[in-house]
């Protein structure tokens, strides 16, 4: 198992390709109390329920292209849009069943990525997946690296960046 890897020259025996984050960062600012009162949270979904607008959160796969390793094909950051109220009841009436080609909402990126300048607020399509398949996100057109690097991919060495603090090293 695990590879050679062509940018550290060591043996990897796990190559994460994949980072998510637990939570959308309005819930991650709040206190333990405010959790308690305003919030619900789940793997998939979560509600905030505060003083002022009702907030609406999903997860989603936000896929990134690596260029230069056919094996590991694709980077993964699983991270959270917000969504209006309309999408989101859209949402949980698909559940897990079929979806319609094309079927989409729009969203508002709701993590900061590390290794970026500020992700937060970056427009986002959100496509459904069917099959308990968590939605994939896809940047809007703007002038961000997130958006060039999922339009043009990543190569491994960025790969590498992302996961450095998670990777297990030979020796
Ligand atoms: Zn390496």
């Amino acid at each position: 198992m695990g590879f050679h890897c062509a940018c550290c020259g060591q043996h990897h025996d796990d190559f994460p390709m994949d980072v998510g984050f637990d939570e959308p960062l309005p819930y991650h600012a709040l206190s333990k109390q405010e959790r308690a009162r305003y919030a619900k949270l789940t793997a998939d979904t979560c509600v905030l329920d505060g003083p002022g607008e009702r907030q609406y959160f999903v997860r989603g796969v936000l896929l990134l292209p690596v260029r230069d390793h056919p094996e590991l094909n694709r980077f993964a950051w699983g991270a959270w849009v917000s969504l209006s109220a309309a999408s989101f009841a859209d949402y949980e009436s698909l559940g897990d069943g079929p979806v319609p080609a094309g079927h989409g909402w729009f969203g508002w990126f709701c993590n900061r990525l590390p290794h970026y300048p500020d992700t937060l607020n970056l427009k986002m399509d959100v496509y459904p997946q069917g099959g308990g398949e968590r939605p994939h996100l896809r940047v809007q057109a703007c002038d961000h690296p997130l958006y060039r690097e999922q339009q043009n991919g990543i190569t491994l060495a960025r790969v590498h960046e992302f996961v450095d603090e998670l990777l297990e090293r030979e020796g």
